[in-house]
């Protein structure tokens, strides 16, 4: 048996049989299996939009070559002294808690929101109009953050290939579509991320993993230089060890832990809006055409540098999307976007932030606790503008001609309403000159991108804090406490804080 890769391009609109018959063209072999181990959309050239695939065929009529074996992280299994407690179910505490699991360790997992299910009931209630969640929300409960997103999971973070792997052989066991593995843009979408976050809890419960649901730590109990346990309405938790995946919405839990001496420092990050456009509009600025059968919905991904080295781009992209009510907190205004796996809604929306130093901002040094203080008052202040969940919104026109007062267009994908207003006014007064030239530029690269509109607040693209943690084993202030996901301000989005826990959970395990 021999091996060989080959590329192959083939129109957008084709299917497996084309493909098939098209590799067997190339090699001029009869007898063949394939594997796709790449593929992604060539949208050089307007009227020729075409897949681009690169394929592993293996044939006993190939003289040599050897399929690339598949890098194996699973852990071997013995007996362990140590119990466990994960604080977080999103990424970063689902796949440590995993990890340690299949190692042999008593696992318990801790969060402080409801199962996935009536996460989700709680927030169609709350979208409906009913009450917010304090602990069910787009920031909290089962599956954490970016459970009602889009679910992309690319990922910029370096040296994270094995545990990429791990991660998206446990999500395809769970309910992914096979292509995440070879997709250049994978992506799984809020309706299938639902399903998975459910399937996935019930396979950790499988392996004794305990779940306690609704029960947030709200202390650490330290003994002797080390972490003797975790306090929770409930009573203390002990345990060995203690893995903390709370993401980086939790302002109170970030305040508990440097009042315990967890190190933190400020970090940079980014603020300001989301920018939303009709999907067709987008489709056309990419394409050229509406529509392109076989492929979902054009994307994009933009960036400018301002005339005083401020970055601005594009983040978080949903295609066939809608804009969210993100904030983790009643009384704190933050948007964010999801889509479903088909992307098939009306709008496209993506983050616009302007990158962020709040030492340079402030003009003197600041502690953490500062960096939390200035976030969670800029959040407030969105909210207490618009009186409530309304987001504050404007055109991407007025924006750019220094105009307020924007008569918005009666149909968007935000669920709880806009009003108008000049962000000019509510956002961080050093960023506006950039976010005005980043939004210009971006409109001259993608045609008629200033039709669009803007809402408020963005502040979630990253933490604004990060942890003081030791490399190898990812403890921070005690031996016995990792800090891990956006928790720790050390990854960026679903697969990097998947692999931040992963990485946290096998040096525990070593
Ligand atoms: C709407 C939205 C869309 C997004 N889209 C994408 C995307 O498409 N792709 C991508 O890569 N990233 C996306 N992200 C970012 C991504 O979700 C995060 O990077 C990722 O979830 C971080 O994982 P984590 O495990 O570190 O923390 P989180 O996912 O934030 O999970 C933290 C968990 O800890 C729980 N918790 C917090 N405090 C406590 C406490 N004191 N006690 C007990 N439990 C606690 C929370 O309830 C939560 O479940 C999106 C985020 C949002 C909000």
């Amino acid at each position: 048996m021999g091996y060989a890769e080959h590329d192959i391009r083939l129109p957008a609109a084709s299917g497996d049989a084309e493909l098939r018959a098209l590799v067997a063209k190339k090699t001029g072999l009869r007898d063949f299996a394939f594997t796709i181990l790449k593929k992604s959309l060539d949208a050089r050239r307007k009227g020729d939009i075409a897949w681009l695939f690169r394929v592993g065929v293996s044939s006993p009529e190939l003289p040599s070559g050897e399929a690339p074996a598949t890098p194996d992280l699973e852990p071997e299994r013995r007996a362990r002294e140590e119990r466990v407690i994960v604080v977080g179910t999103g990424p970063a505490g689902i796949f440590a808690a995993d990890y340690l699991a299949r190692a042999g360790f008593a696992v318990t997992v801790l969060e402080r929101g409801g199962r996935v299910e009536d996460r989700a009931e709680a927030i169609a209630a709350f979208e409906a109009g009913g009450t917010f969640g304090a602990s069910d929300n787009y920031a909290f409960g089962e599956g954490g953050a970016g459970t009602f997103s889009d679910g992309k999971l690319s990922s910029r973070s370096k040296g994270i290939g094995f545990e990429r792997e791990y991660v998206f052989r446990r999500f395809i066991e769970a309910g992914a579509p096979d292509e995440i593995r070879y997709m250049t843009h994978p992506h799984l979408g809020s309706d299938r991320l639902f399903r998975m976050t459910g399937t996935l809890r019930r396979s950790l419960e499988e392996r004794d993993v305990a779940f306690r649901f609704g029960e947030p730590m709200t202390d650490l109990v330290v003994r002797g230089g080390r972490v003797a346990a975790l306090r929770t309405p409930a009573g203390e938790l002990e345990a060995e060890r203690f893995i903390l995946a709370t993401g980086h919405s939790a302002f109170e839990t970030f305040r508990m832990l440097i009042a315990r001496g967890v190190p933190f420092r400020p970090k940079n990050f980014a603020v300001g809006f989301r920018a939303e456009h009709a999907q067709e509009a987008i489709n056309r600025a990419q394409w050229g055409v509406p529509r392109i059968p076989g492929v979902k919905a054009a994307e994009y991904r933009l960036a400018a540098q301002a005339g005083d080295g401020t970055g601005v781009y594009s983040f978080c992209m949903c295609p066939g999307g809608t804009v969210v009510p993100a904030s983790a907190y009643e009384g704190c205004s933050v948007v964010n976007g999801k889509s479903d796996y088909a992307r098939a809604g009306r709008f496209a929306n993506a983050a616009v932030v302007a990158g962020l130093s709040l030492p340079a901002l402030l003009g003197r040094e600041i502690g953490a606790p500062e960096a939390l203080d200035w976030l969670e008052a800029l959040e407030r202040s969105y909210f207490a503008f618009a009186g409530g969940w309304v987001a504050p919104a404007m055109t991407i026109r007025d924006f750019l001609a220094g105009r307020s007062g924007s008569r918005l267009p009666d149909a968007t994908s935000y669920p709880l309403g806009l009003v108008p207003a000049d962000l000019a006014e509510l956002l961080p007064g050093a960023l506006v000159a950039p976010l005005r030239e980043g939004l210009a530029e971006f409109s001259r690269k993608l045609r008629g991108y200033d039709e669009g509109l803007i809402l408020g607040l963005e502040s979630k693209t990253s933490a604004s804090v990060q942890a003081l943690r030791d490399p190898e084993t990812f403890a921070a202030g005690f031996p016995n406490l990792h800090l891990v996901g956006e928790g720790s301000g050390w990854s960026g989005g679903i697969v990097s804080s998947a692999a931040d826990g992963l990485k946290a959970a096998r040096a525990i395990a070593l």
